[in-house]
């Protein structure tokens, strides 16, 4: 499934995202949590700026010396039709992703849409998390969390009209209301309540 080019360093991981696709739900745990990782890359990479490389907010899943890596994503889509490339902003562990066109995890707008004003609200990296975790977001809400960047002061940053927030945390309400475990609905609560802040803040300044 995975063709791993050693050359000495650095070792560019290459796979094919339709590999990952059909996984079975009996897959093995490291298998799903590849195939959830590579796929997160690429709803990143299409749902940011094309031709730039940019700091996403997922989590490099290294774990040098047993130590969770501290680095970030960093993706770069440099044209369509090209594959993703990523690189974790610490460890360098990088990667190369093709045949993501049209799975769903492609998340390019379709057709033109009139964006209106757009702001930045600064949100705690748990917020960021728990979003990615939602299982009932539209295009447009996923296109917000996966644009999710992290700026070079290290800040949690997501970018959408007020439009676009109030569907993300309308999204999260329902979510919670409608979750039967009390422990991911207290986090998925949190998680409401700080972006709400946050957003009520933008607002305001
Ligand atoms: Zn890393």
């Amino acid at each position: 499934m995975v063709q791993v080019l050693r050359g000495t360093v650095p070792r560019v991981l290459v796979t094919d995202l339709r590999h990952f696709l059909d996984l079975s739900e009996d897959a093995p745990g490291p298998a799903r949590r590849l195939a959830e990782h590579q796929s997160n890359i690429v709803r990143a990479a299409t749902a940011g700026d094309v031709g730039t490389a940019w700091k996403s907010a997922l989590p490099c899943r290294r774990r040098p010396a047993h130590r969770r890596c501290q680095g970030r994503m960093i993706v770069l889509l440099q044209e369509f039709g090209t594959p993703v490339r990523w690189q974790c902003s610490v460890c360098g562990d990088e990667g190369v992703i093709s045949n993501w066109e049209d799975s769903p995890f492609d998340l390019r707008r379709r057709r033109l849409t009139v964006v209106g004003a757009v702001s930045e609200i600064v949100i705690p990296d748990e917020v960021a998390a728990v979003l990615r975790e939602l299982h009932l977001l539209d295009t447009d809400c996923e296109r917000l969390v996966f644009g999710i960047r992290v700026r070079e002061n290290g800040r949690v940053v997501l970018a959408g009209t007020d439009g676009d927030l109030d569907a993300l945390i309308d999204s999260l309400a329902a979510e919670a209301n409608h979750e039967t475990s009390r422990r991911r609905q207290r986090r998925l609560d949190a998680a409401f309540d700080a972006l709400n802040a946050a957003a009520q803040t933008s607002k305001s300044g």
